[in-house]
């Protein structure tokens, strides 16, 4: 992705990994294969992988510069994690190379933000030294939505494996390092930028808001994983906690930001990866910025 400005904020990508993940019928239950079909013509070859059958999905971080911090949205997969999906299990990427690349050390970061937490989110928040997990980003506030992280301190607590690793290894360390903020959903992190309740893909889930000068852009992390959602935001996919309201969410959010100006930058979009949901004979359509 292109650097962006929007208003006094300027936005870049830190990309850890891009390629086919899953099937359209693992990934969205509830799709329709025809309707998915008919999509081919734009999802090819950026959004959908022909040779596997799968879609293509980024895994990404956003810096953000606002005149007064330097803010990190969502941490990606990490490395060295045991996690049961091989995906994400013990993996080395460039991630750090890639934000050195845009003049970025971790000391830099002033304010992490996770989306929500799960693996594939809150990865880079640690990295291993020395045989224990410590904060990556040592002069960073970490900032946490409240219902989110008292989630998955109970899905933890209850020994559910998956979330559980990811909670133990990537949150909770940041939080006895004291570097942890718990936040109300709809908290403002400076004047301009603000969170937002988006339930459903989890419990505590929350996009970011810009204003700045009138410009408008919203961070969505997993409120939408693949443009074709925009297209049929009922669509939920399988790691969606819950399918119904994480449907509903999106068609509210998809309808709100139709033609309505805002730069959308989801935490999954290939390609260029931001663009502007407008209207079309048939719906709402992700209209991506170019190259
Ligand atoms: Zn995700």
């Amino acid at each position: 992705m292109k650097p962006l400005s929007i208003g006094d904020i300027s936005v870049q990508s830190v990309l850890e990994h891009q390629g086919p993940t899953l099937t359209p019928d693992v990934m969205f239950p509830a799709h329709d294969p025809e309707a998915f079909a008919s999509h081919l013509d734009w999802m090819v070859p950026a959004h959908f992988d022909v040779a596997t059958g799968k879609i293509i999905a980024a895994f990404q971080s956003y810096v953000v510069r606002t005149p007064n911090h330097t803010i990190l949205i969502d941490t990606c997969v990490g490395e060295d994690k045991e996690r049961s999906n091989p995906n994400f299990h013990m993996k080395k990427w460039p991630w750090l190379k890639n934000l050195q690349a845009l003049g970025l050390t971790p000391a830099d970061i002033d304010i992490v933000m996770c989306t929500h937490l799960h693996p594939d989110h809150v990865g880079w928040n640690t990295r291993l030294e020395d045989g224990r997990w410590v904060p990556t980003f040592p002069n960073a506030k970490y900032v946490f939505a409240r219902e989110e992280y008292h989630h998955w301190e109970a899905e933890s607590a209850r020994g559910a494996e998956r979330i559980g690793l990811t909670f133990i290894d990537s949150v909770l360390p940041v939080v006895e390092a004291g570097q942890a903020v718990l936040v109300d959903n709809d908290h403002e992190i400076e004047t301009g930028l603000w969170l937002e309740p988006t339930p459903g893909h989890s419990p505590g889930h929350v996009i970011v808001n810009v204003d700045s000068k009138g410009e408008r852009a919203a961070f969505t992390g997993d409120l939408m994983h693949h443009p074709v959602q925009v297209r049929h935001p009922d669509w939920s996919t399988c790691f969606c906690w819950d399918l119904d309201m994480s449907g509903q969410t999106r068609s509210r959010y998809v309808d709100g930001f139709t033609d309505s100006g805002t730069l959308i930058l989801p935490a999954h979009f290939a390609g260029t990866s931001a663009g502007h949901i407008i209207g079309s004979g048939d719906g709402a359509a992700f209209a991506f910025l170019e190259d």
